[in-house]
């Protein structure tokens, strides 16, 4: 073909890729368009740079100037911040789809497991003005035109899938559906130079990602968390009965001039209640209304009015009893939605019909928010056989959004930056508690963080956690108080009794030295100097030492073990004055590593 055909069909391939309008259609454009153009999508580095080079069209052109505009934020420094690190991320819902965006521009290798192969959700997300500028960023209009056109600010949960994964496959990462994760496989205890690291457990078994090692893996599979070792805060409220509804929206002049109803002022509304009830009996706390693909709805409705109204058979004190299948009347809830989504918008939509959903049924369904969770702790580290592992939570298996707030989407992409934030610092090699540390500081934030107190500066937003959070403390965790997320205490071989056992015959004899203890014995640093005075004489003029200069002792220890044994301090010098007495499981953690470093050569 001429030159000038070949950058039409370049050109009408990627056209192709860009309108998909299913999960399974983008994937198979972007394979044929890889095949055709002779790009190897797992050349992940280079593929973004071939792509643009193929693709020429005038058509294009806007996005690629979007995306190089977001790619030259400086933290990512041109893709190398954090090169040759290997992330896997679990569930392609919009979280985990945005956190692979920001770690693929950062230069990971990215790999995302998706356990379906179908974006089906038509529920509507409620979008800040934030996330609209972001997604705007990313190209979003390029994908879907009508993206939050005039004062619109949703999206449905399946289209914004849908563009995130257009750019996800645009930026190089790697996407497999029909995959599901089970368990992370730690590498095995007989290490050679070829041995395995870090992997996971999926299904089908026998597919090629269960041969990828990872050193970063980020939950992102939604509200029923699968990684292990993170413990959940349960938020028990007042019982609290959610129910969605879509509806065929036809976009006919009437649907068009029927008003919205935006959550947040609605909820306020007592008269709009009252009158319902009246009306109706249908009893409601909120409710919200979004033009969108579908005529969406979602309302919080009192127990006692779905029992009225025949939608709830028998009342049970255990919601989950409650709201089984098998005691909700599927017709009169049909009925009861269709009625409120009617008072709602004053009938004036001329036809609620309802979409249809996944499983071919009419698209309704009702979820119970009486108990929320978040998990307590954002991210912890996990150690192996000399492997380390970073285990991240993003969306909402780190916060479940209550939707009539419609935070989910939100909140989830603040997560999403944020861990990319301590990704980029584990890659530069910044010590793992002081990272944790940050990450757990600026998690405290999430929960509180609403449109009016985060930054307004859009144009600012990187994933510098301090672009976005005007009152940022970093280190109002601080390091100790993450020890628990250090995972290598629990998986060292070395028990707290063997190890005191071990320090004390290291420390023997020693001036100013009696170790009966994990904790105060080691305050004044002068058992830390004669632990390592035992190994290396020379590294330390043990007779120099003052009892009396706790932070001295302790600073010049950590110095010295860092510099010749790279171990890791776990806190300052200063601190150890500090506190009358240390902490018991940072200096388990701490002696620990001397004991692996010393053991086969104590003297
Ligand atoms: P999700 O969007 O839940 O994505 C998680 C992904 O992980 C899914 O694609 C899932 O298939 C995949 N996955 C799960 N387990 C595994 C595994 N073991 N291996 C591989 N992949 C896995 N929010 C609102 O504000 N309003 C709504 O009306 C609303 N409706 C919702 C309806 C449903 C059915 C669900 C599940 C969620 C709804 N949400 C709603 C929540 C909203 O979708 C999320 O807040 C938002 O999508 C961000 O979530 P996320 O990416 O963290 O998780």
């Amino acid at each position: 073909a001429a030159p000038d055909e070949r950058t039409a069909q370049a050109s009408q391939l990627f056209e192709n890729f860009v309108q998909a309008s299913t999960c399974k259609g983008t994937l198979q454009a972007f394979s044929i368009l890889c095949r055709q153009l002779e790009l190897d999508p797992l050349d992940y580095s280079n593929f973004y740079s071939s792509l643009k080079t193929a693709i020429t069209s005038w058509k294009v052109k806007a996005l690629w100037t979007k995306l190089d505009k977001r790619a030259e934020h400086k933290v990512y420094n041109q893709g190398k911040a954090c090169q040759g690190t290997r992330c896997l991320i679990i569930g392609g819902g919009p979280c985990g789809l945005r956190t692979a965006i920001e770690l693929a521009l950062l230069g990971c290798k990215v790999v995302v497991i998706e356990k379906r192969d179908t974006f089906s959700r038509n529920n509507v997300l409620h979008l800040w003005p934030y996330t609209i500028h972001d997604l705007r960023g990313l190209g979003a209009k390029k994908f879907y035109g009508k993206f939050c056109a005039g004062s619109i600010d949703h999206i449905s949960i399946r289209q914004l899938q849908l563009m995130l994964l257009k750019v996800c496959l645009i930026l190089g990462v790697e996407i497999h559906v029909n995959i599901e994760f089970i368990k992370l496989v730690e590498p095995p205890e007989e290490q050679h130079e070829d041995s395995p690291g870090w992997r996971a457990e999926i299904r089908p078994s026998s597919h090629q990602v269960s041969e990828f090692d990872f050193d970063v893996v980020i939950g992102a599979d939604g509200r029923r968390n699968t990684l292990d070792g993170f413990s959940r805060k349960e938020f028990r409220g007042k019982l609290a009965i959610a129910i969605t509804a879509n509806f065929v929206n036809r976009n006919t002049t009437a649907e068009a001039k029927v008003e919205e109803i935006s959550g947040v002022a609605f909820i306020f509304n007592q008269k709009f209640f009252l009158e319902l009830r009246e009306e109706t009996g249908i009893d409601l706390e909120n409710i919200v209304y979004y033009k969108d693909h579908t005529h969406y709805f979602v309302m919080t409705a009192k127990k006692q009015s779905l029992l009225d109204k025949g939608v709830i058979i028998n009342d049970y004190i255990e919601t989950e009893r409650l709201l089984s299948n098998d005691n909700v009347n599927q017709e009169a809830l049909l009925s009861y939605a269709r009625e409120a989504a009617d008072f709602g918008t004053n009938y004036q939509l001329p036809s609620l019909d309802y979409a249809i959903n996944h499983y071919g049924q009419p698209d309704v369904a009702m979820f119970d928010f009486t108990c929320m969770y978040a998990s307590e702790n954002a991210a912890l580290i996990r150690e192996k056989h000399g492997h380390q592992l970073l285990v991240a939570l993003v969306g909402d298996s780190l916060l479940e959004p209550f939707w009539p707030m419609g935070t989910g989407c939100a909140r989830g992409f603040l997560a999403a930056f944020d861990t990319a934030w301590m990704v980029r610092g584990w890659a530069q090699g910044r010590s793992p508690l002081e990272i944790l540390a940050e990450r757990e500081s600026i998690y405290r934030l999430l929960p509180q963080t609403t449109t009016e107190n985060i930054s307004k500066n859009f144009e600012q937003y990187t994933i510098d956690p301090a672009t976005r959070y005007p009152n940022l403390n970093s280190s109002c965790v601080r390091p100790h108080q993450v020890i628990l997320c250090l995972c290598s205490v629990a998986d060292s071989e070395v028990r707290p009794g063997r190890l005191l056992t071990w320090c004390q015959k290291q420390t023997e004899g020693y001036r100013g030295v009696d170790v009966t203890d994990l904790t105060s014995s080691w305050r004044n640093g002068l058992a830390l100097c004669a632990l390592i005075h035992r190994q290396r004489p020379e590294l330390i003029d043990y007779d120099s030492l003052n009892e009396e200069d706790v932070a001295g002792n302790n600073q010049l220890a950590f110095d010295v073990a860092e510099r010749e044994f790279g171990i890791q301090p776990v806190t300052l010098g200063k601190e150890m004055a500090r506190q009358p007495e240390p902490d018991k499981l940072l200096m388990v953690l701490y002696l620990s590593k001397f004991y692996e470093a010393f053991r086969n050569s104590s003297r």
